[in-house]
């Protein structure tokens, strides 16, 4: 069952919108593909820990990462917890490893110098065109793809607004292209595609009568995510309980490599349901003890910028 190449295109900031919004490419993509838009992001609701948890399979309490620390320094060689960069580097040592990505940090702070991974950061609609030929020349056995956009139009205009709707139809398109680079490298049969949001947001009323949005805490509009995969062995129809850290232990089964254990207190990736053929579970929801423990340990963060 195994997959040569695992893509993600990550829609930063689309949370559970994409359900809603206007985006007949990726229906079209994922018409047989399986598909959430229940799943859970990290606590708090931010980039940083959640695309962080994501590529280490940890929640962040464990991996740590937040907006100002990913912009300071590479991810540490020394993580008990190394990102899936790290994990397919030494899996697949001759292999291809990319990340494009709109927000710079979510390169040089979420992957460790070792992995060897290419990359490239442009605001998102300099990226794709990128990505494409990368992926048509090189094949790579991983590659992550980050947008920033809608994330952008969500603050600027408030989250689920006409002109955020809007910018993620404009990524419907980029996804789009993205998978018809895949069908042009060759590789579409043995890929797992995958769309993911990071986190959603709110949308607030200014004194002026004007919407903004805002993100990092445990609201529904902001801690439901959209996962759509497809792919030759993924089921079709609705995936059961996930986490975006789930994605973690799915490349790596999709890769045919080994899943760490499930740990409380470590590893904590998990397989959905629903997601493959001939593998349903069991799956441990542990969504509400992490979120007490975040609230314990009150985890701050400065507003975010991106
Ligand atoms: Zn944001």
């Amino acid at each position: 069952m195994n997959y040569r190449h695992v893509v993600i295109a990550g829609v930063d900031g689309a949370g559970a919108f994409l359900k809603d919004a206007n985006t007949p490419e990726m229906d079209r993509i994922f018409a047989r593909g399986a598909v959430t838009y229940e799943a859970l992001a990290s606590n708090p609701t931010i980039s940083a820990e959640c695309w962080g948890s994501m590529l280490t399979g940890v929640s962040p309490l464990k991996h740590g990462l937040n907006n100002a620390l990913i912009a300071k320094r590479p991810y540490p060689e020394d993580s008990p917890f190394p990102t899936l960069y790290k994990r397919l580097r030494r899996a697949f040592p001759d292999k291809k490893i990319a990340a494009y990505c709109d927000w710079t940090p979510l390169i040089t702070g979420v992957a460790e110098e070792s992995a060897g991974v290419d990359c490239l950061s442009l605001r998102d609609e300099e990226l794709i065109a990128p990505a494409c030929e990368y992926l048509i020349e090189n094949k790579p056995v991983f590659m992550f793809v980050h947008m920033d956009s809608v994330d952008g139009a969500g603050h600027a205009n408030g989250y689920g607004t006409e002109k955020y709707m809007a910018q993620i139809e404009i990524a419907d398109g980029y996804v789009s292209r993205l998978f018809e680079a895949c069908k042009r490298a060759g590789i579409e049969e043995d890929t797992l595609f995958c769309v993911v949001s990071d986190h959603g947001g709110t949308c607030e009323k200014k004194e002026d009568g004007t919407f903004f949005g805002r993100h990092g805490g445990l609201s529904d509009e902001e801690r439901l995510i959209s996962f759509l995969a497809r792919g030759r062995t993924v089921k079709s129809g609705k995936i059961g309980k996930m986490n975006i850290r789930d994605i973690a232990a799915v490349t790596l089964h999709a890769l045919g490599l080994p899943v760490p254990e499930f740990e409380i207190g470590g590893w904590t990736a998990q397989i959905p349901e629903n997601l493959f053929e001939g593998y349903d579970g069991p799956y441990f929801d542990i969504s509400g003890e992490e979120e007490a423990a975040a609230r314990v340990s009150q985890v701050r963060h400065t507003s975010e910028s991106v």
